[in-house]
Order: C-alpha cells, then sequence, then structure tokens
C-alpha cells in the first residue's frame, strides 16, 4: 500500500452540452483549468455509451457498446498526469429503462445528454502514471 497527502483547492461544479463526447470533454476542462490532481464526479443521462472492460488474460480492454439512451447513475474518476497531461481515469455505472444497471471504465464515443459534474482540484505533487508490469495497466507511481 502507498499513498500521498493532498489538500483540496478548488470546486467546480457544471454542465456539459447536448452532444458533447463525455470523457474528451471532461478532460477538457481539467486541462483547461490547469488541474492536474483531482476528482470527478458526474450525473445525468448519456445518447450512447463506450466503456471498457479490461481483460486481465490478454492486457488489452474489450469494449462494450450501448446504441441507446441511458441514465448515468454514477461516475466516479481522477485526475493525475499521464504522458505529461493531465489524465481522467473514470468508471460509470449506467442504468435502463428496466433499471438494470452496467457499467466499466469510461471510453471514448460516450455521447451527452444532459451532465451534471463536479471536479474537485488537490494540492501537493503531481501523481504520475507509469507503465505497470504486472498488470500491464499505467498506474500511479507513488
Ligand atoms: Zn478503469
Amino acid at each position: 500500500m502507498a499513498a500521498r497527502e493532498y489538500n483540496r483547492k478548488r470546486l467546480f461544479m457544471g454542465r456539459l452540452a447536448y452532444g458533447d463526447d463525455l470523457l474528451n470533454s471532461l478532460t477538457a476542462f481539467v486541462k483547461e483549468k490547469g488541474i492536474r490532481t483531482g476528482r470527478v464526479q458526474m450525473i445525468g443521462a448519456v445518447q450512447k455509451a463506450v466503456v471498457g472492460f479490461y481483460d486481465s488474460e490478454t492486457y488489452k480492454y474489450i469494449n462494450v457498446e450501448f446504441e441507446k439512451h441511458m441514465e448515468v447513475l454514477n461516475l466516479t474518476g481522477n485526475v493525475s498526469i499521464k504522458d505529461g497531461q493531465p489524465f481522467i481515469h473514470a468508471h460509470v455505472t449506467l442504468g435502463d429503462e428496466k433499471g438494470q444497471s452496467f457499467g466499466g471504465h469510461l471510453m471514448e464515443g460516450t455521447i451527452v445528454f444532459a451532465a451534471e459534474f463536479i471536479v474537485e482540484e488537490f494540492e501537493g505533487e503531481d501523481l504520475i502514471r507509469k507503465p505497470d508490469k504486472t498488470t500491464k495497466l499505467t498506474l500511479w507511481e507513488i
């Protein structure tokens, strides 16, 4: 186990526009505000969604696509540095018309219907993602 301590800095609440790519728009927002470390939350709905499932045998993401309107019951994510740039790692839980839920690692191609987000900036040392030999993911080097 390893962790770093951060202080809370700025807090933003906002909306994304209809038709925005959820992941790309949140990433653009944190870059525009100069946020390098923090966390992201969002609720709302999407017109379609793409989520990933990491296959631990092939070490690749399997994309799961939902070509329909879904509620975003929850999006939780963090902001850290990957390849020198602020990077959002987020997971989403999506709900359908029957109240069933699905989810995974948020991928590009998830299109906003309506989105209310909260982004919190932390103050402290950059948290940098590096390739991890065991998992073949890019994980925090702490
Ligand atoms: Zn993930």
